[in-house]
């Protein structure tokens, strides 16, 4: 499969100014060195708590903030070192959508305006095919023509997703960035939603990057998956290997706080209860940033960094214990 994404080693470091001339004293590694890579077509998720940097990720990789260093690739054209016209053309081709719709979208604009918006912007074509876009837009997201000279105000969570779903696949964008789409709305709309992402994926070939806090919704909507802790990526894998055969003990924390459907894969759980909280992202532990919630962690996890370990070609882990064949 084509490789159109290439992330390697991005940080996005925030400075923290303190002290009594108010200089800089340290940072927030907010991304700390996460590398990977998505194709064209598939749904590549990041998952992990709240403050892992999996929005973040989603923030550089939009160019909505300036990574700290790392490189980006899309289809192979460098987009870390891209001129303004290049950097705007790379974020028309890369769109974001937004856990609230309703604060993305212009209350004061109505739909016909929001959608026309970006169309005009880039040159789509005469008023007549803006026109006809839009209404071909809205058909797509399941909502009529009926809806077009109305307010976002005037519309449902779900329906206001659907705008920005909308927004999102106007100009035709080679990846659309998700994050969070669908968890400030009811169970029911969001499995209306994840099914909507997932038609109009099959549909035009949509290539996604999906950024959830959510298991379940991760295991539905994903291909592959990468599992974030307090900034790095510390598993990643097909959405089968990350939920049958979980390697990181993070990553089967996680998952056992889950309900599982197949009972198949619930046998082969053991169960890990966490203890504690995430450290605070700015003042992260030594060594492996886990240890300190890791109820398998030895003298070594304190000290040295784990590197990334190949368990197969599709899936790679972060641990020392289970590189040296300690656990599993
Ligand atoms: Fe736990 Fe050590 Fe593995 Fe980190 S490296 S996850 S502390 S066993
Ligand atoms: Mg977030």
């Amino acid at each position: 499969t084509e490789e159109l994404l290439k992330v390697e080693n991005l940080k996005k470091y925030y400075p923290i100014r303190g002290g009594v001339f108010g200089g800089i004293t340290g940072s927030v590694k907010a991304v700390d060195d996460v590398s990977f890579t998505v194709r064209k077509g598939e749904t590549f998720s990041l998952v992990g708590e709240s403050g892992c940097g999996k929005s973040t990720t989603g923030m550089c990789l939009a160019r909505l903030v300036d990574p700290s260093s790392g490189k980006i690739y899309l289809n192979n054209a460098n987009i870390h070192e891209a001129n303004k016209s290049a950097l705007k053309q790379y974020r028309r081709n890369i769109q974001i959508i937004f856990q609230d719709p309703y604060s993305s979208l212009n209350p004061k604009l109505t739909i016909r305006k929001i959608l026309s918006e970006p169309l005009l912007i880039n040159g789509y074509g005469s008023k007549l095919e803006i026109e006809n876009r839009v209404l071909s837009l809205l058909e797509m997201v399941g909502l009529g023509s009926q809806h077009m000279d109305r307010y976002p105000h005037e519309f449902s969570g779900g329906q206001r997703q659907r705008i920005g779903i909308a927004r999102a696949i106007s100009l035709n964008p080679d990846i659309i960035i998700c994050d969070e789409p669908v968890s400030a709305l009811d169970v029911s709309i969001q499995s209306q939603l994840l099914n909507l992402l997932k038609d109009l994926q099959e549909e035009f070939g949509l290539t996604y990057i999906f950024i959830s806090h959510d298991l379940s919704v991760v295991e539905h909507i994903s291909d592959r998956v990468a599992v974030m802790y307090l900034g790095k990526i510390v598993e990643m894998g097909t959405t089968k290997e990350i939920f049958e055969s979980p390697k990181h003990p993070y990553t089967r924390a996680l998952l056992s706080s889950v309900p599982i459907a197949n009972p198949k894969t619930k046998l082969m759980r053991k169960r890990i209860i966490l203890e504690g909280d995430v450290p605070s992202p700015k003042n992260p532990p030594p060594g492996c940033s886990f240890h300190t919630r890791c109820p398998f962690k030895t003298e070594i996890c304190e000290k040295s960094i784990p590197s990334e370990f190949q368990i197969n070609k599709e899936h790679s882990v972060s641990c020392h214990l289970v590189e040296n064949g300690a656990i599993f």
